[in-house]
This record gives structure tokens, C-alpha cells and sequence, in this order.
């Protein structure tokens, strides 16, 4: 026990984030606990549940709020890599340790082994129509959003344009709902966003998010056409990563 925590406090110590969250590495990564109060990591075999210390402690607070709050278990996938980088599927940032994804459905009993490893997913999203399925964006998804946005180390969170609409519509004058920043996809999971830690002096923090709550002029061009993924992915070519990250 004493050396487990000696051991989190000597990563936590040392632990850097290395360059952009889109091209960047992960120096003495801590990993997330499986299970704690409040929450369960899911997918796990693919050992994407390594951060910085700064976001374990942010996402361990969270669940313990959310359960305060009295809500069910929150099941949270991606993280990062142990030394961080690119992912060899699914996205393209969470190199740096600071990047979560955390599903809007939530747990209401210890998942078995084999929801662990392929948890059903639970779209909030009608695809065709491109409209919230009704019963699925509820308050507790609400609150869930505003617990995790309304915390000083959070720079964004990126939440499919249509939830964010809904948002809009719920509680357009909190002012953590500027943080919340239409992306494409994301029908069942918004992804979380970290500002740079201190003592990470080569991380590169991304521009300041714009003026106002997001709702007006910005998000209707959301939602005008549905969005697509840039057709540019295709050609996507893995960026290079700072040099502190070995190459
Ligand atoms: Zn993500």
C-alpha cells in the first residue's frame, strides 16, 4: 500500500505531457484504477487507460461526484497509452494523457467481463434523421455534462453538434457550456479535454476556445448539414511527434 502510493507520487511528480494532443507522448503515465467509487473502465485490453496525473485525479473526482450526486456508475473508455502517441485506431488526439472519453450511458450494476470487453454502445443519436432519440439526453446526462465541464482544468469537451443543441435549449446561461464544442460523431460518448498540466513546459495548449456559449451563428453551421468526417482522413498520414517523444 505505502509503495503503491510512493509510487503514484513519484510518477505524479515527474509525469510530463510532450507536445500537442494530436502529436504529442505521454512521460510516466499513471494508470487509471479498473474500478473506484463512482466509475468502471471499459475495454480495457486495449491498455488505453494510462493518463496524466492530472486527468486520473480529475476523472476520479468526477465519478465520485457524480455519485454523490446519485447517480449510476460511469463507464469510462479511452484514455491514453502508457508513454501516450498515436492510437493505431479510432482518434487521432489523446497522445498526450490529457484527452478521456466518457459515455453518456451509464452503469447501474458492476459489469461482467464480457460487458467489459464489449460494452453495447448506446447511441443518443438517431443517424438517419440526425435527431437526440427521445428518453436519451435526460437530466442525468444533463448534470453529467455539467459536472464534468465545470471544472477550472477543463479546456474543452467535444460533444456531437445535435447535443449540443440540446444543451443550448436546457441551460443556455451556464457558463461552462461554452466549453462544450461541436465535433463530428460522438453519438454516444463525449471526450473530455485538459488544459496543460503545470510542469508539462513542452505541452502545447490549443487556442483559447471563442467568445460567447457557442449556441448562435457557430452551431447552426453545424447543424445545417449533417457533419461528415473531413474527406482528408482518408489520406491521414500520422504526424511527427516532438523529439522529446523519441521519434
Ligand atoms: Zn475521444
Amino acid at each position: 500500500m505505502l509503495a503503491t502510493s510512493l509510487l503514484f507520487m513519484t510518477s505524479a511528480l515527474y509525469a510530463e505531457a510532450i507536445g500537442g494532443y494530436s502529436a504529442g507522448c505521454l512521460k510516466n503515465a499513471v494508470a487509471m484504477p479498473l474500478s473506484g467509487p463512482g466509475y468502471q473502465v471499459i475495454r480495457s485490453k486495449r491498455l488505453r487507460y494510462y493518463g496524466h496525473p492530472d486527468l486520473i485525479h480529475y476523472l476520479q473526482v468526477l465519478a465520485s461526484r457524480t455519485k454523490m450526486a446519485g447517480m449510476p456508475d460511469l463507464y469510462i473508455a479511452d484514455l491514453a497509452m502508457a508513454h501516450g502517441g498515436p492510437f493505431s485506431s479510432g482518434h487521432r488526439s489523446h497522445q498526450t494523457g490529457l484527452d478521456a472519453d466518457i459515455w453518456f450511458r451509464m452503469a447501474n450494476r458492476p459489469i461482467s467481463k464480457w460487458e467489459q470487453d464489449a460494452p453495447k454502445e448506446w447511441a443518443l443519436i438517431d443517424e438517419p434523421s440526425y435527431r437526440v432519440l427521445p428518453g436519451r439526453f435526460g437530466p442525468q446526462q444533463l448534470n453529467l455534462l455539467r459536472l464534468a465541464a465545470n471544472q477550472p482544468e477543463v479546456a474543452r469537451i467535444f460533444i456531437n453538434p445535435v447535443l449540443k443543441a440540446e444543451v443550448c435549449k436546457r441551460a443556455p446561461d451556464e457558463p461552462w457550456v461554452a466549453k462544450l464544442r461541436p465535433w463530428v460523431g460522438h453519438f454516444s460518448h463525449f471526450h473530455v479535454r485538459l488544459r496543460c498540466p503545470a510542469g508539462s513546459p513542452d505541452c502545447q495548449p490549443q487556442a483559447p476556445i471563442p467568445p460567447g456559449n457557442g449556441c448562435g451563428a457557430e452551431l447552426a453551421s453545424w447543424l445545417k448539414d449533417k457533419p461528415q468526417l473531413p474527406k482528408v482522413s482518408m489520406s491521414y498520414r500520422a504526424p511527427t511527434l516532438p523529439s522529446r517523444c523519441g521519434g
